[in-house]
């Protein structure tokens, strides 16, 4: 099963993506994590990306396009695919419709966890404290909303219409979220 938790940033996505994984046996598919593991590792393309991933702004389309399709045409990862943060533009949906289509698969259900801006900026407050991330800074979680609405809300009209598409309220409390995944998933 591959599934797309789609939403603003701190909408939980990441939260119910680790629920998945150990569910489905999954693999959780964060372009986040992934880049924020090259800076780590201090690789070329961690050099390239540092800036903007530190002020709040897009990594460039080819980087997170190539690391995602590392990933999707990894057989050992074939159907079992929690992407989390990505696509987070029309031209990145467009290349997973493509990337999924080439290697056989298809996305089985799309969750959108819908929240309003302050909660956003109350949750991404807390979890600044916990995880000590650099672009959970409150300027800059505000930009990344802003790019958000302009950027990835859009990607909405590219799913909403398909009948796998379910918005979940991403205020709830994260059990009242999973137990809600759970039921649409057994159906
Ligand atoms: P996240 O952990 O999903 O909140 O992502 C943190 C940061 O990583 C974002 O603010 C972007 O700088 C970068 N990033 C994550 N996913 C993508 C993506 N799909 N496209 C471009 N940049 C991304």
């Amino acid at each position: 099963m591959n599934i797309i938790l789609f939403g603003p940033p701190g909408a939980g996505k990441g939260t119910q993506a680790k629920y998945l994984v150990k569910k489905l046996n999954g693999f959780q598919v964060s372009t986040g994590d992934i880049l924020r593991n090259e800076i780590k590792k201090d690789t070329d393309i961690g050099k390239k990306i540092i800036d903007n991933m530190n002020d709040g702004k897009f990594v460039n389309d080819k980087i997170v396009n190539s690391l995602i399709e590392k990933i999707i045409f990894d057989p050992s990862k074939k159907d079992k695919l929690i992407f989390d943060g990505y696509p987070r533009s029309i031209s990145q949906a467009k290349n997973l419709e493509n990337l999924l289509k080439n290697s056989n698969q298809k996305v089985d259900f799309i969750f959108f966890l819908n929240v309003n801006k302050s909660t956003i900026v109350k949750r991404i407050e807390k979890r600044k404290v916990l995880e000590k991330r650099s672009d959970d800074e409150l300027d800059t979680i505000l930009k990344r909303y802003d790019t958000y609405m302009d950027t990835t809300r859009p990607v909405l009209d590219f799913y909403n219409k398909n009948s796998n598409f379910y918005e979940i309220d991403g205020a709830l409390k994260i059990d009242q979220i999973t137990a809600k995944i759970d039921a649409f998933i057994t159906v």
